[in-house]
């Protein structure tokens, strides 16, 4: 791939590839994009990569308060089970070119990819600065002045005599660290650069200026990357039309935003054994996430699923470990209450079959993570499928949660995280509140992405490991929880991504028997 676009991609040599220019220092503001090749599949190894980091971002700054030793601590736990969090993190890579030069090509990949919305943006620039921060806040102090330096960040200390001049009003405006004022440097900058040191009021102001301690220096830096980013992705967007022109790149950039990082819990690798049929009932009260729940109980109440229940709800029960025998079982008993068996046989049984790979192309299809559930396909009217911390209303969503004698205080936590657009982690205050864990260090390390992965959770700390079993690394105490981003290689991702979208054929086949 040119990341230049102006080059003879035939004529290039095969010496010229990977040849970017050159990274001066670990840290970067991103200003100068990378020009020189690299395949397609390593353009989207790096992207993968680099989702996979930001994503650990993310699960670390939800859930817990950011710049606190557990968020550190949660953070460099996520970004170790990541192959380019792991370099970001090692204290050993100074001059470690090919690193510089993965941590830049990956940033601008997933600009590309993230900068075709205001929700996508936001969300990137808000894990990109956290990200950030981190990493300069691991820097030496000479690393830092260096960084500094290199981005024209040359901000002169105060006067020996000025800093005693204001002695008094920097020790107050530094609270319960006013004894280090006499011996950190202070430096004068408009107040404008450090707009959350003054909102916090952690900073002396005069005349228009903050006085910044150095401590507090990542405040005026992360103010310059903000702006530079932000203006640099509306640059992107209007670049994005161009790469149009290139079919193959286009919808991998779009359906990155999208893509589920995680294990695919595809029912041959199900640990919990068989499930039949007539156990199903009694695990959708204990373990399914409120999704299942909901499609459980209205094909009980109905007799009937419409397509997108029919597919979302088959596809977990196979993930669980429904065998077909077993789904045809199930899903002929309870149609059957409202149709007799021909037309079942004629009209849905071709679906039950399709999705376990016996009809059509004979894909054998994934269950849909969380984030397929959530940005695809939104339920209509008589349709049950979705995520309910997403498409249900909020006051219908607090009415059914108190109808599962969910405290009040717990409703209130989980409607609050709906209203934020936080809908996995309202599905992990879910599991808390319905599994009764009240430990913090337990509460952290519940990440919910995948409906089969809480179903997983769930048994197993319902009944313990299956027998035979190994125990799985980084268990926390009490459950096995899987994050998003946990070793799946990124081939291997794509083709389970792939699997999951139904070619038209297929989708029509089934869409015939909606009804
Ligand atoms: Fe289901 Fe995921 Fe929504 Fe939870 S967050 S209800 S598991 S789709």
């Amino acid at each position: 791939m040119d990341f230049a676009g102006n080059s003879k991609k035939s004529g290039r040599s095969a010496r010229n590839k990977k040849q970017f220019n050159r990274v001066g220092h670990n840290l970067q503001f991103y200003k100068i994009p990378p020009t020189g090749e690299i395949s397609l599949q390593e353009f989207e190894e790096y992207a993968i990569d680099r989702l996979k980091v930001l994503k650990a971002v993310e699960v670390a700054g939800i859930r817990l308060m950011k710049g606190s030793p557990e968020y550190i601590q949660k953070l460099q736990d996520e970004l170790r089970k990541t192959s380019l969090g792991h370099d970001l993190i090692r204290t050993d890579k100074k001059e470690d070119k090919d690193f510089r030069q993965k941590d830049l090509v990956s940033h601008f990949i997933l600009r590309l990819a993230y900068c075709r919305s205001e929700e996508l943006r936001r969300w990137f620039m808000q894990q990109e600065l956290d990200l950030f921060r981190f990493r300069f806040l691991r820097e030496g102090p000479d690393s830092r002045d260096e960084f500094l330096r290199e981005n024209s960040l040359n901000y002169e200390p105060i006067s020996d005599d000025l800093k005693t001049e204001l002695d008094g009003e920097l020790r107050a405006a530094a609270g319960s660290k006013s004894g280090v004022v006499d011996t950190i440097e202070y430096f004068k900058v408009p107040f404008t650069e450090v707009f959350d040191l003054v909102s916090k009021r952690k900073v002396y102001l005069q005349d228009g200026y903050a006085y910044v301690s150095r401590d507090d220096m990542i405040s005026i830096v992360i103010t310059h990357y903000r702006s530079h980013l932000s203006h640099s992705l509306a640059v992107t967007t209007r670049a994005l039309p161009h790469l149009e022109e290139d079919g193959r790149l286009l919808p991998m950039l779009c359906g990155l935003s999208k893509r589920y990082l995680g294990q695919d819990f595809n029912a041959k690798k199900s640990n919990v054994g068989e499930i039949t049929a007539d156990m199903i009932e009694t695990l959708s009260k204990k373990s399914f996430p409120l999704c299942m729940q909901q499609l459980h109980q209205s094909l009980r109440q109905n007799h009937h699923l419409r397509h997108g229940g029919r597919q979302q709800y088959g596809l977990f029960l196979k993930g669980i470990g429904v065998s077909l025998e077993e789904a045809m079982r199930f899903w002929r008993t309870e149609f059957c209450k409202a149709m007799d068996v021909d037309k079942f046989d004629k009209q849905y049984s071709y679906n039950i079959r399709h999705n376990y790979g016996k009809e059509g192309k004979r894909t054998n299809y994934t269950p849909y993570s969380c984030m397929k559930i959530i940005t695809t396909n939104p339920p209509g009217p008589g349709d049950f499928h979705g995520c309910p911390f997403k498409h249900m209303e909020v006051d219908m969503l607090a009415q059914k949660l108190r109808g599962q004698h969910i405290s009040k205080d717990n409703v209130e936590k989980i409607s609050k995280c709906v209203k934020t657009g936080h809908y996995q982690i309202a599905c992990a205050q879910y599991f808390e509140a319905t599994h009764n864990i009240r430990n913090p260090e337990d509460s952290a390390s519940i990440n919910i992405n995948h409906p089969n992965g809480y179903f997983l959770d769930s048994y197993k700390l319902l009944n313990g490991p299956k027998e035979g079993t190994k125990p799985v690394p980084n268990t926390p105490k009490v459950i096995k929880v899987k994050v998003e981003g946990t070793g799946t290689p990124s081939s291997q991702t794509n083709k389970q991504s792939d699997l999951n979208d139904m070619d038209d054929d297929d989708l029509i086949a089934s869409m015939e028997t909606d009804m």
